[in-house]
């Protein structure tokens, strides 16, 4: 295995052994063509590592192994809380190794340490506990069709899950999709992002010491129109789930149809977030900045169109632009002064700066920032100054597209049917948000909004208990909560005759 892992020393001084294989049948393997992703540190733009992607090939050998786990009596036949031992097993093996999955995260996304490891690693163990505790709670019902029939349902696992993950969670985001897979029994071929190839590779070491049978979890990094469009196209998968783009949503969509794939799609957003006159400002500002301006706003659900009532918009506008100055302080993701560390690659800060570009020629006001952010060490990495746009007209691109960054447009309304008309003038419908303290209005506009989560005096609120998913084009299908077994089972119903033919 020596030469599929490398000895590095993180910029925080944490030494550890990275691999850098193909995780298949729980061994380490070359890529068949020895091709190779590199990994670049988004702070000073150095080479962190280089590691295999897989080919084609290689993940037809994934979807092999995970077939023959599949129908493996050790897994199939595992008793499922045998299945939550396991998953709990892995949930403690993430505690215990945090600090180093959280260096990762950070010296490869780009995040801030704190918050990959009070946030994001916390997420990972919690939610697979969680998953781990519903193995054994997987049922099936009994019918009641009259005394001469019984009839129920078995929910069983759907087979080999082809999940393919993006870089902005890279460890969230496979949690999310491990979980409810293994707690049904199904097996996995998981593609990790090019742009985070890292943390997975350690995490995939504490899938084989938690005690998971050979193939059951395979994990794969790779190129998205290479391994990424093998799993959507293969006719050994028999579902498809994936987070990232609608462009790419749309790709999968359509090759996951040569065999009727099951399908799971979380794509992207421009979530609004409300704000009436009777709203608490503080709140409302605070809850605001946090949801478009954490995570570099890099998150689907981010409220990157904040909507304000005309007699509080200038007021608001004020106190939104000194939060940013006072609380948005970007730096070396390292330090724990920083809250706002450098966007995740050239290209995403490539296009955050594109869309200041395209705010400005559209006639919108650059109310603050609109710029790449030069003052981080020796001036490199992919740092952007937070952004802040406001007269910006329904029709403009920074109104309508998602722009993947710290960049917000701030848009007044008139009264609650104007605000509504406002909000659900989108092709997505993700996350919302409604600042007000009339209940009433709140719960009535909750029902109105197309979205699949409102927030109500908050943003960003999300719980592994809590399902999770969008509408229009922002999605297919639920993640997480209870409904996320639905998108790993199948309902098989079996009648069974108690009476006589006549
Ligand atoms: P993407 O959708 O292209 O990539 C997400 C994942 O899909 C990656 O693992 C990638 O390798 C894979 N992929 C790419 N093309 C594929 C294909 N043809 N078939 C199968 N898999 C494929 O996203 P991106 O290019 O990394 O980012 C572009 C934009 O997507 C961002 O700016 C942002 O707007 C959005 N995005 C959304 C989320 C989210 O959480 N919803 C996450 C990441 C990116």
């Amino acid at each position: 295995m020596s030469h599929l892992s490398v000895e590095l020393t993180a910029p925080n001084g944490k030494k550890y052994t990275q691999p850098t294989g193909l995780f298949i049948n729980n061994e380490w393997v070359a890529s068949s063509k020895g091709n190779k992703i590199t990994s670049i540190n988004p702070t000073d733009e150095s080479e962190i590592a280089q590691v295999h992607a897989a080919e084609p090939e290689d993940v037809d050998k994934a979807v092999e192994a995970a077939r023959a786990a599949f129908n493996n009596p050790t897994w199939r036949d595992m008793a499922p809380s045998d299945r939550g031992d396991l998953l709990y097993k892995l949930s403690q093996l993430v505690e215990q190794n945090k600090e180093v999955l959280a260096t990762i995260e950070t010296w490869d996304n780009g995040k801030p340490y704190q918050v990959a490891l009070n946030e994001d690693l916390a997420e990972v163990s919690g939610c697979l506990k969680y998953y781990a505790g519903y193995a054994d709670k997987v049922h099936g019902q009994v019918i009641d069709t009259g005394p001469n029939k019984l009839a129920y349902t078995i929910r069983e696992p759907l087979g080999v899950c082809g999940q393919i993950i993006p870089w902005n969670y890279p460890l969230g985001m496979a949690a999310w999709k491990l979980g409810p897979a293994l707690a049904c029994g199904n097996t996995i071929v998981m593609k990790a992002a090019e742009q985070t190839p890292l943390s997975i590779l350690v995490f995939a070491n504490l899938i084989k010491e938690a005690g998971f049978p050979p193939g059951v979890v395979n994990i794969l990094n790779g190129h998205g129109r290479i391994a990424g469009a093998a799993i959507a196209q293969h006719l050994g998968i028999d579902k498809v789930a994936f987070t990232g783009s609608t462009a790419t949503g749309k790709e999968i969509m359509k090759s996951a149809s040569v065999n009727m794939k099951n399908i799971t799609l979380e794509t992207g957003g421009k979530s609004p977030l409300l704000v009436f006159d009777d709203a608490d400002m503080d709140q409302a500002i605070k809850w605001s900045h946090a949801g478009i301006m954490s995570n570099m706003g890099q998150i689907c659900t981010a409220t990157s169109r904040i909507l304000v009532q005309e007699g509080i918009y200038d007021k608001f506008v004020e106190a939104f632009k000194k939060q940013v100055s006072e609380v948005s302080k970007v730096g070396d993701p390292f330090s724990d002064e920083t809250f706002q560390g450098p966007q995740v690659t050239k290209a995403q800060y490539e296009k955050v700066l594109n869309y200041i570009e395209a705010g400005k020629s559209d006639g919108a006001t650059l109310a603050m920032g609109g710029e790449a952010y030069k003052n981080v060490g020796e001036g490199k990495g992919f740092f952007v100054s937070p952004t802040v746009f406001t007269n910006v007209k329904s029709n403009m691109r920074v109104f309508r597209e998602e722009v993947f960054g710290p960049f917000v447009v701030i848009v007044s309304f008139k009264d609650e049917e104007d605000a509504l008309q406002k909000a659900n003038d989108t092709t997505y419908g993700l996350g919302s948000a409604i600042f007000t303290k009339d209940i009433v209005r709140a719960h009535k506009l909750a029902r109105r909004i197309e979205a699949g989560m409102v927030w109500i005096n908050s943003s960003q609120d999300s719980d592994f208990r809590i399902p999770f998913g969008g509408v229009k084009q922002s999605g297919i299908g639920r993640e997480l909560g209870e409904a996320g077994l639905d998108a790993y089972t199948n309902k098989k119903a079996v009648h069974v005759n108690l009476g006589t033919w006549l």
